[in-house]
Formats: C-alpha cells, structure tokens, sequence
C-alpha cells in the first residue's frame, strides 16, 4: 500500500458550508435538460412561475430583476440602480458581508458611511437612529443592512432598522442583502418596508451559485428613475424594455430557471412558514451542542448576543491556542464533512457550520459528531456530549 496516497472517501460528501448550499435532487433532475430558446413558448411559463415564486418568497407585489451572477452582481446592480456618485450611504457594520457590500459602494464613488459594530453583539439601533437623526442635510440616500451576516451567525432585526428610519423620519431608502435569510429566516419586503432586497440562488435557495435577484419597492424605482452611476448589464431600464423578459441583459439562463422552478415548488409544498421552522429547529440543535462543547474552556458561539443568533449558519470560536482551519482540515480529510471557514478577521479563528435549504436532523447530527469527533482527535478542550444534547433536543427529552 502507498501510504501517501490520497484517502478515498466514500460514502456521502457532508456539506455544511452556509452557502452554497446542498442541492435536493429533485433541482439536479430539473436543471439538467437540453438546451432550448429562452424565446420558447415552452420556456415562458416556467420564467413566469419563478418570477412570482420568488416575489411571494420575497413577500413582494412590486418589482423584481434578476441576473446571471452570484450575489455580488445583485450588489452590484442595487447600488448602481439607485444611486449617483457622491451620494452618501449608512452602512450598518455586520461582518465580512457588510465590509464587502461597503467596498463595493466605496469603489463606485459612493460616500460610505458606517455605524460600527462590535461583531459578536451586533448594531446598536439607537447608534443608528442618531447616525440619522444627525444627517439634517439629508445627505444618506440609503441605508445598508445585511440581514443574516454569514460571516458572524447574526441576524438583525429589521422591523427595528424600519422604525429607526421612521422614528427619525429619514427618506433614505432600506436596501437589504437577504443572500443568506432568504428561504431560511422570516423575511417579508413590503410588511417590512423594505425598498430593495438582494437574494441569490445558492444559499436557502438551493441552487447552484449563478442568479441572483433584486426586489424592488416603487419609491426605490422613483430613484432609479434619477440614480447617475455608470451601468449597462445591470441596468432595470434597459431590462423593463425587454419583451418579454423584462429582466436580464443578454441569454436567460434557461437551466438555472428550472432548478429554481423545483426549489420554489418545494419551499411552497413545505410552506414558507414551515421551512422557517425547521431551519429554527435545526439551528437550536446545533446552539444545544455547541453549548456544551463550550464547555471546560471549549469552542464557544460566535455571536454573543442570544436574541440575534441566526437561524441559517452557526459561527463557532475556537478556543485560544486553536486553529480553526486545522479543524476544518481534519472534519474534512477523515470524516468527508465540509464547513465553512472563518472571513476576513476572523480566519483561523472560527469555524462555520452551515445549515440552510435542503437538511433535516440526521444530517445536522452527523455534521455535529464529525466536529465532536475532531475535538476529540485534536485534544482541543471541550464538554463531552454536545451530540447528545442535540438529540435530546431534537427528540423532545
Ligand atoms: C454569500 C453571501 C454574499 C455573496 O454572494 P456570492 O453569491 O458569493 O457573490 C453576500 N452576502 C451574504 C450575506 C452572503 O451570505
């Protein structure tokens, strides 16, 4: 035998990464079809059903624009759509996504602006409502929310991002990145009064990675009718002249649209209520273990603010000494079970177990059992039992 031969792994792959996510096979089955006319008669119907599927999703009866791009180019297009260079924009600091959705705005010439957060408690909304409150030229023309900060495990609550800009009686608009919430967590764009909201395909989706969405209120259209900064692909204009589609600028991706057709189907077969459930069941049986492993100076939760955890990704923090990628590297080789690293600052420091779309608790068990099993292997110091504490949980002990 060579001993330096790769390990085969067999069995199945265990992906736990928050995103992409896991796709169900009946969205392999429908994406994988011949190619035909994205002009089709055939076709029509089916880009018709995803636009409404994802509107009543989103929890939207206003507008609705897709690409062909990953979350990023939704980013992107809400920027540029809305806004001119110079315009100043509030961005509530969440994490890695916050940060990235602020370069982004930066390298477009926007004056970014940012209400800083401690990562692990999330934004203080009375630091918010007086960043507003101070704009009396009115200068901020939108307000930047991550829903579900991916990097971190935090969600924020945004009925309480809408009564800072109401309770100060601010006109910036409420542009919101829902890349890791949507089809996971509560989400409801026109309840919420939300002016634009950003969703892509493969996190709660259950997609591969390759659209991406933006909802659109009709006072956030009045100021794409006067936004200035440079655009074409993304461009709503160009794309509400495009008949039929109305979105996209170039080829529709045909395939992707059955592949979101059959997640749709299964998100509204389940119930949106019902999903949201389950990703809460599923989140707090991963809470319970880790919970425990925290214990006896352990790997603890990222997010240290209990009424903000997410529902849809676990960020876990090694104790000191630990390196969290060495972790990962052996969840990975020995035990075929992928997560997620730590972003930007918090590389090395915190791993991440994803557990949005397509997954129930056997799943979520043998990805908590894999980390267990790890800790063990890598003598890092940790409370015994986190495994059975999920059980317990998701058995009703
Ligand atoms: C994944 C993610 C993104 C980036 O999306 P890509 O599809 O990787 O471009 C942005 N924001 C959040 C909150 C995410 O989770």
């Amino acid at each position: 035998m060579n001993a330096n031969a790769r390990q085969i792994l067999r069995g199945r792959h265990f992906f736990a990464n928050p995103g992409p996510t896991n796709i169900p096979d009946a969205v392999l089955r429908a994406i994988d079809r011949p190619t035909i006319d994205f002009n089709d008669a055939e076709f029509l119907p089916v880009y018709s059903a995803v636009f409404e599927g994802i509107k009543r999703i989103v929890g939207t009866s206003q507008n609705l624009f897709m690409y062909t791009g990953s979350g990023h180019a939704a980013w992107e297009a809400t920027l540029t759509n809305l806004l001119s260079p110079g315009d100043a924009v509030l961005m509530v600091e969440s994490g890695y996504f916050s940060e990235s959705w602020g370069k982004m705005a930066a390298a477009h010439g926007l004056d970014v602006r940012t209400v800083a957060t401690d990562w692990r408690q999330g934004a203080d909304m009375a630091q918010l409502r007086a960043a507003l409150d101070a704009d009396h030229a009115r200068a901020i023309k939108a307000v930047c929310v991550v829903h579900n900060e991916t990097a971190t495990g935090m969600m924020l609550p945004l009925p309480e991002v809408r009564a800072a800009l109401d309770a100060t009686r601010h006109p910036a608009l409420l542009l919101v990145d829902t890349i890791s919430s949507l089809g996971s967590l509560a989400f409801r764009m026109d309840a919420w009064g939300i002016d634009a909201a950003v969703g892509g395909s493969q996190k709660g989706l259950m997609n591969p990675a390759g659209l991406s969405f933006t909802a659109v209120s009709e006072k956030a259209m009045a100021a794409h009718e006067k936004a200035k900064l440079g655009r074409f692909y993304f461009d709503w204009t160009v794309m509400l002249n495009r008949s039929p589609h109305k979105s996209f600028v170039g080829t529709v991706p045909v395939n992707a649209f059955y592949g979101l057709d059959a997640a749709i189907k299964m998100i509204e077969e389940e119930g949106l209520e019902n999903v949201v459930a389950r990703h809460h069941r599923l989140a707090e049986g991963v809470r319970r273990a880790v919970a425990v492993w925290a214990g006896n100076h352990g790997p603890q939760l990222f997010c240290a603010n209990p009424s903000r955890v997410s529902d849809s990704v676990t960020a876990v923090r090694m104790p000191e000494g630990f390196d969290a990628e060495v972790l990962r590297a052996a969840v990975r080789g020995r035990f075929n079970v992928s997560l997620g690293g730590g972003l930007g600052p918090l590389a090395g420091q915190v791993f991440r177990i994803g557990h949005m779309g397509d997954l129930n608790e056997p799943m979520v068990l043998g990805v908590l059992a894999a980390v267990e099993m790890a800790l063990r292997q890598g003598r890092v110091p940790h409370g015994r039992g986190g495994v059975e504490a999920a059980m317990a949980y998701f058995s009703g002990d």
